[in-house]
């Protein structure tokens, strides 16, 4: 009796790991998202704390100073979109590298070669996509922007209809909902020289024309004698630290068929023209 008692309790509890396990494994990403759920409630508890831990009482003194919150606040925008492409062969291999903490890296979202596209960090966090990357005064691109990967290994200049398409829908939402300026969409060697050659061969023209970066003009005027190329490429949000990585990552992005680190008498032309718009 007391054997058999046992036993079915055995099997009860068999069951219900059972049910456990299949409740886990109704979706393949179960295990990722409860992670992402725990950091999302630890960022909550922050945000709602009164006062902010860390922020006034803990640095300064107390009997000087109080917290009384306001009433009028809201959370804060994104201002710059950053594209890249992943370097990667598929979009399911990008996932999994989003989801490796040994990696530690991700993006607001991912845009597939079919046109998918997979949001994988809400628009108001910060996701870590840019890493040491400077444009203009700026010096922490993932906090002020959102990060757009494209499904591409970065070989290819092949970006499908599909894919392009998508991207300008899902950057039309962002522009719009985040009132981003149209020189504010600029590609992650732009904000990284030095490291990054991403997104490579990219269709910026076709962007720009959408509203979203800019392009050269038709007729390209000839600058004035004293036009300076390094001051140019610095007003433009260049970090110009090391001249040669930047004159590359401004023609990897203007003029893609050359990307020497010398600026040809062309390229000062295309420089002067985008450089005015800025
Ligand atoms: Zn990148």
């Amino acid at each position: 009796m007391f054997s058999v008692k046992t036993t079915s309790l055995k099997a009860i509890l068999l069951l219900g790991s059972a049910i456990v396990i299949s409740s886990c494994g109704s979706s393949k990403y179960a295990a990722t998202e409860k992670i992402y759920k725990e950091k999302t409630k630890e960022f909550a508890k922050i945000i709602t704390s009164t006062p902010p831990v860390g922020q006034l009482y803990d640095t300064l003194n107390p009997t000087n100073q109080q917290w009384i919150g306001s009433v009028n606040f809201g959370v804060r925008k994104p201002n710059f979109v950053i594209l890249h492409h992943t370097a990667q062969d598929s979009l399911a291999q990008t996932v999994k590298t989003f989801h490796s903490t040994r990696a530690g890296t991700s993006a607001h979202y991912v845009v597939s070669r079919d046109g998918k596209v997979v949001q994988m960090v809400n628009d108001y966090l910060r996701s870590n996509h840019a890493g040491v990357s400077k444009w203009g005064k700026d010096t922490d691109l993932n906090s002020s922007s959102i990060g757009i990967e494209l499904d591409n290994n970065g070989t290819t200049d092949i970006w499908t209809d599909a894919q392009i398409n998508s991207l300008i829908k899902l950057l039309t939402t962002l522009k719009k909902k985040y009132n981003i300026p149209t020189a504010n969409f600029i590609g992650h060697s732009d904000i990284a020289p030095k490291r990054k050659p991403d997104p490579n061969k990219f269709p910026w023209k076709k962007l720009a024309l959408k509203g979203f970066g800019f392009w050269y003009n038709d007729i390209l005027k000839n600058p004035p004698a004293n036009f300076d190329t390094t001051n140019a490429l610095k007003l433009m949000g260049y970090d110009t630290s090391d001249i040669g990585a930047t004159i590359t990552a401004f023609k990897r992005h203007f003029i893609q068929t050359d990307i020497t680190p010398k600026l040809t008498p062309v390229d000062i032309l295309v420089l002067y023209n985008v450089y005015t718009k800025y």
